[in-house]
């Protein structure tokens, strides 16, 4: 469906593994005083003064976490630096570096990868991220990128998924849903090019749900944010996996329950008509569909009047001991029990 747009085709062999590396990150500048040394020797360096240094990383597989038949190189490196950003943001913290490490196969050519990194060099300059190591290796079929994110914040400024205390309120930021619609939409396309390749999909409509699944945004506003308007949350947590197991990971690590309310839960209006067209129930959607990459977070009652006017921020439920369990309370006002939903529950629910 994506046209290659670049019709040279290099093969990898061409440069070998150390001219590929040499090749992907000749450019890379570095911007942060405490990168002391990035690419080029056996480690890179770092130096963060007196913060704490926060780390995650996460590993994107072709054929699990994406299909090259409708996502772009370039959005996959994006999305890939994204999804590792996120999860510094939801601990609080500053993202400030990367590495990146690929394996890939031959089927790749070295235009390939310039796009992929495209995508990766994109990223980090919009988000303030130095470069500053990976790996490079072979895979005898699919691509698979493994993204590592390094940030820091002062101790007392990181926010655990565990500090969660009985009233306090649970917020979420921007919608929900519109990542997993958007991947519905490509898959009902991909579908309908492989019968006839012919037809040109008019996808203007759903153009916020696919530009959610592919070209999503880790919020590295909400700290700062958050910070202006004078509130630490209790805990936090990234929406990877889909509200319900997000909410549970919370009432979990920190040993309370939950009062989920369905009517709270923040919505675009194309989510609910594509929820209507492809008859899913956009509840189910929001509570199962993953990849938002939005910040769940609880915040103390007594912070509520300064976030209840900022339209980054909805307030979807309140925590309980944790006797009183985890529930979702229904637009019927009926109370029933949270369950962490994978993908397939969508499937079977309409
Ligand atoms: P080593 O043999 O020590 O693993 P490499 O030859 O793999 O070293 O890497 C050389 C340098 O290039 C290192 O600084 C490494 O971090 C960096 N590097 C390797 N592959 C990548 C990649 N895909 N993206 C960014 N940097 C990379
Ligand atoms: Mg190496």
């Amino acid at each position: 469906m994506i046209e290659d747009k670049n019709p040279q085709r290099t093969p990898l062999s061409e440069l070998g593994e150390f001219g590929l590396i040499e090749h992907l990150t000749k450019e890379v500048s570095l911007k942060h005083k405490s990168t002391i040394k990035g690419i080029g020797d056996d480690a890179a360096v770092l130096s963060f003064d007196s913060k704490k240094t926060v780390v995650s990383t996460d590993m994107l597989i072709e054929g699990v976490h994406f299909d090259l038949s409708y996502v772009p190189l370039k959005h996959l490196g994006y999305k890939a630096v994204m999804v590792n950003l996120s999860d510094i943001y939801a601990m609080n913290a500053t993202a400030s570096h990367i590495t990146v490490s690929i394996a890939v196969s031959n089927r790749f050519p070295v235009e390939a990868l310039e796009e992929l990194y495209e995508g990766i060099y994109t990223a980090a300059k919009i988000y303030d991220i130095d470069v500053i190591g990976g790996d490079t290796t072979s895979s005898t079929t699919g691509l698979i990128i493994s993204v590592t994110a390094i940030g820091h914040a002062d101790e007392d400024e990181i926010v655990y998924r565990s500090g969660a205390k009985e009233n306090d309120l649970l917020v979420v930021t921007g919608d929900l849903g519109g990542a997993y619609l958007g991947l519905q939409v490509l898959e009902r396309e991909k579908e309908v090019y492989k019968v006839n390749p012919s037809v040109q999909p008019d996808l203007d409509k759903y153009t916020y749900l696919i530009e959610r699944q592919l070209k999503p945004e880790a919020r590295k506003d909400i700290m700062l944010l958050l910070q202006k308007l004078e509130v630490k949350p209790t805990s936090m947590i990234d929406i990877s996996d889909g509200l319900s197991s997000e909410v549970l990971h919370l009432c979990k690590s920190s040993s309370v329950g939950v009062n989920l309310y369905e009517e709270k839960i923040p919505l675009d209006p194309t989510v609910i008509s594509t929820c209507e067209e492809f008859s899913l129930n956009s509840t189910t959607v929001a509570l199962s569909g993953g990849e938002d990459y939005e910040l769940l977070f609880t915040i103390a009652q007594e912070d509520y009047p300064k976030i209840k006017a900022n339209p980054n921020f909805t307030v979807i439920g309140h925590m309980l001991d944790q006797k009183s369990g985890n529930a979702l309370v229904t637009r019927a006002n009926e109370r029933i029990e949270l369950k962490a939903q994978g993908w397939n529950p969508i499937q079977n629910d309409n």
